[in-house]
């Protein structure tokens, strides 16, 4: 999966400020966050997809229970 820099990439998001996803002409996903290009086949992009998900979720899922925390309803009262 080495690319060569003169290879076609077809921009499929941009994220201004954080990076981008590119679809390189060997069929290699370019995940750019800040310095860092992620190589990976469109499989393990799917995965990393599926993953960044799950981590939103749990995220979230936490800021639910900081919320619902003792504390903050006992100040609510
Ligand atoms: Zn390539």
């Amino acid at each position: 999966m080495a690319c060569a820099a003169s290879e076609e990439r077809m921009m499929l998001a941009e994220a201004e400020g954080l990076g981008g996803v590119t679809l390189c002409a060997c069929g290699t996903v370019h995940l750019s966050v800040g310095a860092v290009t992620v190589r990976l086949a469109p499989e393990a992009f799917l995965q990393a997809v599926k993953m960044c998900q799950q981590a939103v979720q749990q995220l979230t899922l936490e800021g639910l229970l900081q919320a619902m925390s003792p504390q903050v309803n006992s100040t609510l009262h």
